[in-house]
């Protein structure tokens, strides 16, 4: 059965730059091998209640200001999944959660950049849900636990955010610059409490983790590792998967859950 996997997506250059985070999620589909369809879960789509697209084919969305034209041109038409984006809201209402359907949204820079590199050729299908990041991590969690029987049908459900997001930190134009260590310290006290299930210290972890705000001054970006947690089931094992820094503070970990 496949884990879930929750990713650091970096900025929207991860596409273009060379860095060992790149060179990862390159090699990361290959070794999941292609799933049936893919549940992505993004920082960067948040409304008021959990809500999937459900289209024919995703558009790509470009929701980034200021880069290279080359990251413009890009496109990711991979199918959608109207099945998918249904038993998704069929699961998380059974959860008690009440949930919406997005009929024209594609797949934002979040979903889709990951995705690139991890399946080239855009053809497994993918259904995008969002976050509520005023609900905070213990919303999250239990949403990833709803979906948890997904991996049952080898779907990949996948959390793509950051492992640490403080854009005003960021060595800006230096992909490789020398990593922050509060932003290491940060990463390694979670992946501390991931390694041994202290769930209870991860869902506390701006009041308990060191550098918890500078590592994160919102929660969006932190908010889809604790879906994809959820999603690996009750008890679940993390594996770490990658860690490296871009850009001095970016921290770019991954995670299996299963
Ligand atoms: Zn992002």
């Amino acid at each position: 059965m496949l884990p879930a996997v929750f990713v650091s997506h970096g900025a929207p250059t991860l596409a273009l730059d060379a860095s060992p985070a790149r060179d990862f999620l390159r090699e990361l589909g290959g070794k999941l091998g292609k799933p049936r369809a893919i549940l992505a879960i993004s920082a960067h789509w948040e409304t008021s209640s959990p809500t999937v697209n459900s289209v024919a084919v995703n558009p790509t969305i470009h929701d980034f200001y200021g880069f290279p034209e080359a990251l413009y041109q890009m496109e990711y038409p991979a199918p959608g999944s109207p099945a998918l984006a249904e038993r998704t809201r069929g699961l998380l209402a059974q959860a008690g959660f009440e949930t919406g359907k997005d009929q024209e949204r594609g797949l934002d820079h979040g979903a889709w950049v990951p995705l690139m590199l991890m399946y080239p050729e855009a053809e497994v299908p993918v259904v995008q849900l969002s976050i509520q990041t005023e609900l905070g991590p213990e919303h999250q969690l239990k949403v990833g636990r709803a979906l948890a029987p997904l991996r049952e049908d080898d779907v990949l459900v996948i959390g793509t955010g950051s492992m640490t997001h403080n854009l005003r930190t960021m060595v800006r134009g230096h992909v490789n610059a020398p990593e922050a260590p509060w932003a290491r310290d940060f990463a390694e006290w979670i992946h501390g409490a991931l390694a041994e299930g202290r769930t209870g210290d991860l869902l506390a972890y701006r009041r308990k983790a060191p550098n918890a705000l500078l590592s994160h001054p919102e929660e969006d970006h932190f908010l889809p590792l604790f879906s994809a947690l959820g999603a690996g089931g009750e008890g679940a094992h993390a594996e770490r998967l990658h860690s490296s820094a871009t850009f001095g503070t970016l921290r770019m970990d991954a995670y299996a859950f299963s």
